[in-house]
């Protein structure tokens, strides 16, 4: 978002005149953005051949699915539904990667049958898929390598407790089940949770993986998940892509020449691609001054931007109507009924009712985890590709919340 001349734009389309065409609340996305971190991430990892699965759940609308698929991205999918998506956008079955925790054998054959890669992350199913198809489809499996990513368990999925992937320590199990059903195993793959701060992190879980691989010998990638942070403060520290990137390149291309194979290195980002690229744009209702506290009450909640509820995330927010207006400080607060604070003593320019505020960093996990909690409509969404607004979601009606329901006579 740039501000000139007063107004505030997001490539070269003015936020007011977005927040007037389409109302709010709304979140707006930009292609160019997710066209540009999808380069930096090509780029970062010289001479080895580099797999991007765009980790659809940050965000899946069908139009963003179709934009990563015209950038070259494949699909990494964590629900069936996802593969379904991502097939109806376009994807080619073998383009999908199905990375589901805790599903039933039901739902991984569905997808099997579906033509897409498969992601296993438990023994027991690990087990029923070889005595059913043996070397028939090849398998990737999730290793959980115990790496504390970050420091938020909320958020990072490696640790000891968590339920993802199967157990570094469990790996001679794996390979009996594997041996004995002569299962194909074409890959090897963690996912340490969002949170990884630097290459040392990354080349740790990076080297159980290579330690691991010397049981399997007919990999064909190995895929390091994701974790790439994006800055949500100013001074947030991010993942540096380029030191990362080249680190382990160069570890990658050693490992390969010691395992006799070139593999590709996969990896799954989701947050990374999107994040930045959206804005979540609000109408200030009320503002409300009590005895302690500045409220900027707002037309959303809970129901549409969770994440700073639910993980007490940071979104930087702007009063895109009063860019020159006196700062002071608000908490800025939804409409549910529940307590759902977006921010606590933010600095903004003075809020007046009718204000839109935008929130940034609203690509990722904004959209995805909306509800319509207090039978609320969920946010219609704009994409701006090429210069130009598209709505890619038009708003909810009362029949999208009667929808399926089922009215009793009596
Ligand atoms: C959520 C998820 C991702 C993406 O994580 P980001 O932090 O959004 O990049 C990648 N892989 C798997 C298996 C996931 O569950």
């Amino acid at each position: 978002m740039k501000l000139n001349n007063g107004r505030y734009t997001i490539d070269g389309v003015d936020v007011l005149e977005l927040a007037e065409n389409f109302d709010t609340p709304i979140y707006v996305y930009s292609a160019e953005k997710m066209h540009d971190q999808f380069k930096t991430l090509q780029e970062a990892f010289p001479g080895v051949k580099l797999g991007l699965h765009y980790a659809c759940k940050a965000l899946s609308n069908i139009n963003v699915l179709k934009l990563m698929k015209s950038f070259g991205t494949g699909l990494d999918a964590v629900s069936i539904q996802e593969v379904w998506l991502g097939l109806k956008a376009g994807f080619e079955p073998s383009e999908i990667l199905y990375t589901p925790n805790g599903v039933s054998m039901d739902e991984i054959e569905m997808a099997i049958n579906e033509g897409v890669k498969i992601n296993i992350d438990n023994i027991s199913i690990l087990e029923q898929f070889g005595a059913k198809y043996g070397n028939k489809v090849p398998v990737c499996i999730r290793v959980n390598p115990h790496i504390m990513a970050g420091g938020n368990t909320k958020i990072s999925t490696g640790h000891i407790d968590s339920k993802f992937g199967i157990s570094y320590y469990q790996l001679r199990h794996v390979e009996r089940v594997v041996k004995l059903y002569d299962i194909n195993v074409e890959g090897l793959h963690m996912h340490t949770g969002s949170d990884i701060l630097d290459a040392e992190v990354f080349l740790r879980g990076a080297e159980l993986l290579f330690e691991a691989a010397a049981g399997f010998k007919d990999l064909r990638y190995m895929d390091f998940g994701s974790g790439f942070k994006v800055a949500y403060k100013e001074n947030d520290i991010t993942t540096n892509i380029k030191d990362i990137g080249n680190k382990i390149a160069e570890r990658f291309k050693k490992f390969c020449s010691e395992y006799g194979r070139e593999l590709e290195l996969w990896f799954e980002p989701g947050k990374f691609l999107v994040s930045e690229s959206g804005f979540f744009l609000v109408k200030t209702n009320v503002v409300k001054q009590t005895t302690s506290t500045m409220f900027a009450g707002v037309d959303s909640g809970l129901n549409h931007l969770i994440r700073p509820m639910l993980y007490d995330a940071y979104h930087h927010i702007t009063n895109v109507s009063n860019p020159q207006g006196v700062e002071r400080i608000y908490a800025v607060v939804g409409y549910i009924c529940e307590t759902d604070t977006f921010g606590w003593d933010r600095k903004l320019n003075e809020v007046r009712e009718g204000d839109i505020l935008a929130f940034h960093n609203a690509g990722a996990y904004g959209f995805s985890m909306a509800s319509n909690y207090n039978s609320r409509f969920r946010p219609a969404e704009v994409l701006i590709l090429d210069g130009k607004a598209h709505l890619i979601r038009k708003r909810e009606t009362i029949q999208d919340i009667l929808n399926n329901q089922i009215e009793l006579n009596f």
